[in-house]
């Protein structure tokens, strides 16, 4: 039988250890007689399932104790909206917040939060087609803005920050809000140079209907008036994400993600595979003239790959014979066509190896 490997964008491929064990526990977990999915949120068990869950992401992570860990709902375009709700109220209104445009999230981001706010533009990588992260000495922050949001990886353009920029001396000590939907716990990150890390959770971490808000505490309690109470980030962290019913389900699975991480040595250990993986696709990329990646390399994205073959008329066949091959989901984003290798931490590298003998093959045939 082939072997499969999923390179979906998201929600995305996991662990098999991780869905077998939920398999195995699907009917009845730990001798409680009950699913995961049956089970009150508010009951012994899935408060131990939520505790654990919290716990191994702030170990995986190192989130110092000033901050907080939020499970929520409404995934990353849903805290498009929920930022500026909870954030624009640290300032006078209308506040202002500082967007690094860098691509296709970015700029759904800075439309939603035109609602709630005024928006700059610091900087933008459009003149480049979204090819690289703007270097930091062009970025044009306001002296007082409410805070200053970045997509941290672009999922559809394959652009991620190889840097974690300072930009507190220029804005009067905004905090930086990171979107990191497609690359949380792909690299070792410093927390604390951040005030908020958002992520939907069907990238690298479990299924979709989750969301990650990790927020630093004084962050708290500056929701505009209008803020749905479920989406305040005071109310939520005061109710330890049990102000509504969580997505339980999502955050079990979750969990199960963080002790398989654990057990792989933690995210240095998987920022290493990382760089392994994506360096053996790009490196191949580079040596041959039959695909290109348009990405500068210094802003690569070791998550996301997006390349294209010279001769678009080959894209069908491409995508049929590697799904025969069994190396799903290649295709590229519509907006921007082409191809896409997601290789979130789930990938084994074995994947990456077949993915691109399989694409050495098909060069060979088609020159
Ligand atoms: C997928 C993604 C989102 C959107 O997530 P939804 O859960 O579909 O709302 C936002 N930001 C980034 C960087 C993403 O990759």
């Amino acid at each position: 039988m082939t072997t499969i490997y999923n390179f979906s964008a998201g929600p995305a491929v996991l662990p098999k250890e991780v869905l077998q064990q939920a398999a195995a526990e699907m009917l009845d977990w730990h001798g409680s007689g009950m699913s995961v999915m049956e089970m009150s949120h508010r009951g012994p068990e899935f408060m131990s399932i939520l505790a654990a869950a919290q716990s191994d992401l702030r170990e995986l992570l190192a989130v110092p104790d000033n901050y907080k860990i939020l499970f929520l709902q409404g995934g990353g375009l849903g805290e498009n909206a929920i930022v500026p709700m909870n954030l624009m109220g640290r300032k006078p209104q209308p506040a202002t917040a500082d967007f690094v445009h860098t691509g296709s999230w970015t700029g759904k981001s800075i439309k939603e939060a035109k609602k709630y706010g005024k928006v700059n533009i610091a900087a933008s990588g459009e003149a480049g087609g979204y090819t690289c992260v703007p270097a930091r000495d062009s970025w044009k922050l306001t002296p007082d803005a409410a805070y200053v949001h970045l997509c941290t990886n672009e999922t559809i353009d394959g652009v991620e920050y190889q840097f974690a920029p300072d930009v507190a001396s220029e804005t009067g000590g905004a905090p930086i809000v990171a979107d990191m939907s497609s690359h949380i716990l792909s690299r070792v990150i410093d927390v604390s140079r951040y005030g908020v890390i958002f992520g939907g959770a069907q990238k690298n971490i479990g299924p979709a209907g989750l969301t990650i808000v990790i927020v630093r505490e004084d962050l708290l309690g500056h929701a505009l008036p209008i803020c749905p109470s479920a989406f305040d980030w005071k109310i939520v962290a005061d109710n330890d994400s049990m102000y509504n019913t969580p997505p339980t389900y999502a955050i079990y699975i979750a969990g199960l993600v963080f002790q398989w991480l654990k057990q792989q040595g933690g995210v240095a250990a998987m920022e290493q595979k990382n760089i392994a993986k994506s360096s053996l696709l790009y490196d191949y990329l580079d040596s041959t003239d039959f695909y290109e990646n348009r990405v500068e390399k210094g802003s690569r994205s070791r998550m996301n790959v997006p390349f294209y073959l010279k001769d678009e008329n080959l894209n069908a066949a491409f995508l049929a014979e590697a799904k025969a091959n069994g190396l799903l989901q290649l295709k590229g984003h519509k907006s921007v066509g082409g191809m896409r290798a997601s290789i979130y931490n789930a990938m084994p590298i074995e994947g990456v190896q077949a993915l691109v003998s399989f694409m050495q093959d098909f060069a060979k045939r088609n020159s």
